[in-house]
C-alpha cells in the first residue's frame, strides 16, 4: 500500500497541514523543506506519512530547519529524516500526560529530542489525541503559549 507525504507546520497551534502536490515519496517533502516552503521559511516543519490516516511523523534533517529553532524548540540533531510511528507517538503522548510516578520518571530520564511535549501537543489534531493537562514538563521542552 502506497503512502502519501504532507508537510506539517508546528509553528501553528494546533499544527496545520500545508497544501502541497500529491507526493508519494518522502524525498519530495524533504526537498521542499530543504528548498524552503513559501510562507513557512522560519517555521518548525515536520513530515506526515499517511496511508490515510496518519501512520508516522518524520522530523527533517536538522540542517534544513531554521537555525533559530535549534536548541529551543528542537532538541534533536540528525543528518536525515527521523521517522516515528504513530503508535509510539501515542504512547509517548500518554506518558507525558501521566501522573504515574514510573511514567514521569521515564519521561524525565529520556531525551525525546525530536518530540518534546510542545511538538506532540501541537500535533494533537493530527494524532487524534485529547490534551488533558497543562504544561506537565517545563524542564523538557514546553515552550510557547499556554493551551
Ligand atoms: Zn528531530
Amino acid at each position: 500500500m502506497s503512502s502519501a507525504y504532507r508537510i506539517l507546520c508546528l509553528s501553528h497551534d494546533p499544527a496545520l497541514t500545508i497544501e502541497t502536490p500529491d507526493w508519494n515519496r518522502p524525498e519530495h517533502a524533504e526537498a521542499a523543506i530543504r528548498d524552503g516552503v513559501d510562507g513557512h521559511t522560519d517555521c518548525d516543519l515536520m513530515i506526515g506519512r499517511y496511508s490515510y490516516p496518519l501512520i508516522a511523523i518524520g522530523c527533517p534533517r536538522t540542517f534544513d530547519l531554521p537555525e533559530h529553532l535549534r536548541g529551543t524548540v528542537l532538541r534533536c540533531c540528525h543528518g536525515s529524516t527521523q521517522w516515528i510511528d504513530k503508535g509510539w507517538l501515542l504512547l509517548l503522548t500518554a506518558a507525558y500526560q501521566s501522573n504515574d510516578p514510573a511514567m514521569r520518571a521515564a519521561i524525565e530520564a529520556g531525551n525525546h529530542g525530536c518530540l518534546p511535549w510542545e511538538r506532540l501537543r501541537r500535533l494533537r489534531v493530527e494524532l487524534g489525541i485529547t490534551v488533558v493537562g497543562p504544561e506537565p514538563y517545563p524542564s523538557i521542552g514546553f515552550v510557547g503559549e499556554k493551551p
